[in-house]
């Protein structure tokens, strides 16, 4: 900007809520060359491109620290308005960044000798070829050769990681392959990955023991960087696996980012009255501890996470030869019955009538439909149900477990140290969960216009400046002088989601222009040509 006062975009008339947790204030926004200027109302400035925002919020673009989208915009025609439904339901909302690489899952590191084998992993995983790649800088070298509208971040999965040294197996690490590991991470981290994630309900993560993932998450800690875990147990054991995650973040010094907080089985719900406290104490002491949330009460995962970690072990060649064993099915059948030491049972923390199908690409006819339905209708039971499926499959099947209670989930979302991620599993086919396409706008419009649980201000800080802060996100999540121009401009009285179980990818109602690096990318509600979007190093 050369002369003051001349911008490539002025935004007029809005309530800027900038972020921080401050109230809003009327005020006008210029962009240029990427940049932000806040300027008092009706300040002479001039731009070609002038919004008139009179009765809208702007805020910071949302960050959505939880998602799974690592390969979407490599599976899909991304760059077509309309040709990726699921790549444009996160941008729709008002996302400007998603950070991937959750619950122990990335599509990087790996060692040379491993890649071949793991592309059939990350194929079920990510429902197409989405390759994988040695190091951050090669998926991000992949991702900048794809358009795409809004910012992408990575943290390195552990899963990926132990998976991509040791191959798919049950064991623990020896000194070596640990060495190999940190070495990997460390190196990821260096190139600007944004931390360490871990899935310890999943394999290969749940193989591991406490002091593998220390160590791991000491490298972070060198960094800066978060350890951000999806928790070993979130049902009956969530309290322990909690405290688990304590004792990481203490004896590596890393910060603790608990992903996706939730109490979820019958045995659990009302448990957040137990470890919020818990986690309130913890960081009253100066742990800096802080979580995610989504806004639903169903969560969604693999079908094959529904049967316990050994028949899981070697990967899903060996568990599709398990299932095939009557012998080892039986085996199955009791451990869902009896539960296993160390291992979170969805099943037998809530039943087969709380899993519905999300995905089986080759079965679309029973998508929507519970396991427990499914049984009935066929006089089986319900693990051979499963078992058929998973085989059918190869594996690929994705399920919605409605486990969850409402007080939970309020209370998580109220918890003044808990951001908005969505958990999206953007995946071709079937009906993924709703949160893809409705999270933010469903916190602002349900939970905090029509419920009270939030203020306006407290609701868009928890989607911006406190998940900047989190993930090293300079610039960003804030509306003030200099900071990175990414915007979302909506309407606080209609703002709502309208994304559903059984119409997953609606887009949400009142989200009005959004702005990723000083360019317009959703204009009234709907995909513009613009693909400003880049991969974030932290
Ligand atoms: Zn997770």
């Amino acid at each position: 900007m050369s002369t003051p006062g001349r911008f490539d975009l002025l935004i007029r008339g809005a309530l800027v809520v900038d972020g921080t947790g401050a109230p809003g204030r009327p005020a006008d926004v210029g962009v240029a060359a990427g940049r932000l200027t806040v300027l008092p109302p009706g300040r002479p400035a001039e731009a070609p491109q002038v919004l008139d925002a009179e009765g809208m919020v702007v805020a910071p673009g949302f960050i959505d620290v939880h998602t799974h989208s690592d390969g979407i915009t490599l599976i899909t025609p991304g760059s077509t308005p309309g040709g990726g439904e699921l790549v444009w339901a996160s941008v729709l909302q008002g996302v400007t960044t998603e950070i991937c690489g959750n619950c122990g899952s990335s599509l990087f590191p790996a060692l040379p000798g491993r890649l071949e084998d793991m592309s059939r992993e990350t194929r079920i995983s990510f429902g197409g070829e989405v390759g994988i790649f040695q190091d951050f800088a090669g998926f991000a070298a992949r991702h900048s050769a794809r358009p795409r509208a809004n910012h992408l971040a990575s943290l390195v999965g552990h899963g990926t990681l132990r998976a991509g040294v040791l191959g798919h197996v049950d064991r623990p690490a020896t000194p070596a392959e640990l060495d190999t590991m940190c070495a990997l991470l460390d190196l990821s981290l260096s190139q600007g990955a944004a931390g360490l994630s871990t899935g310890l309900i999943y394999t290969p993560g749940t193989y591991a023991g406490t002091d593998e993932v220390v160590a791991l998450a000491a490298v972070a800690a060198r960094h800066g960087k978060p350890y951000v875990t999806h928790l070993r147990d979130e049902m009956s054991r969530v309290e322990e696996a909690l405290e688990e995650a304590v004792e990481i973040a203490r004896r590596s010094g890393a910060a603790l980012h608990v992903s996706h907080h939730k109490t979820a089985g019958k045995y659990a719900w009302g448990r957040t009255a137990r470890t919020l406290p818990r986690i309130a104490e913890l960081r009253a002491g100066g742990m800096d501890l802080t979580c995610d949330v989504y806004p639903y009460t169903a969560g969604s995962t693999s079908l094959s996470a529904m049967l316990p970690p050994w028949a899981n072990d070697g990967g899903f060649p060996a568990l599709a030869a398990r299932l095939a064993d009557p012998a080892e099915r039986e085996r199955m059948r009791r451990a869902i019955a009896e539960g296993v030491p160390g291992w979170e049972n969805t099943v037998g923390n809530g039943g087969w009538d709380r899993i519905s199908i999300a995905c089986a690409p080759r079965h679309p006819e029973i998508e929507g439909r519970t396991i427990a339905e499914l049984a009935a209708s066929g006089d089986a039971d319900p693990v051979d149900v499963a078992a058929g499926l998973l085989t059918a499959e190869d594996g690929e099947v994705t399920i919605i477990s409605h486990s969850m209670v409402e007080e939970d989930v309020q209370r998580v979302l109220a918890a003044p140290y808990a951001m908005i991620g969505s958990d999206g599993v953007p995946k071709p086919g079937g009906r993924p969960h709703p949160r893809w396409a409705g999270t933010y706008p469903r916190v602002l419009g349900h939970y905090s216009r029509e419920l009270g649980l939030l203020t306006l201000e407290s609701a868009v800080h928890k989607m911006t400046g406190m998940a900047a802060a989190r993930f090293g996100l300079a610039g960003r999540g804030v509306v003030r002088d200099g900071a990175h121009a990414d915007l979302v401009v909506f309407d606080p009285a209609t703002v709502a989601d309208r994304a559903t179980f059984a119409e997953p990818l609606l887009p949400p109602a009142g989200i009005r222009t959004v702005i990723v690096g000083g360019e317009i990318v959703v204009r009234d509600g709907l995909p513009a040509p613009a693909r400003p979007g880049t991969v974030l190093t932290t």
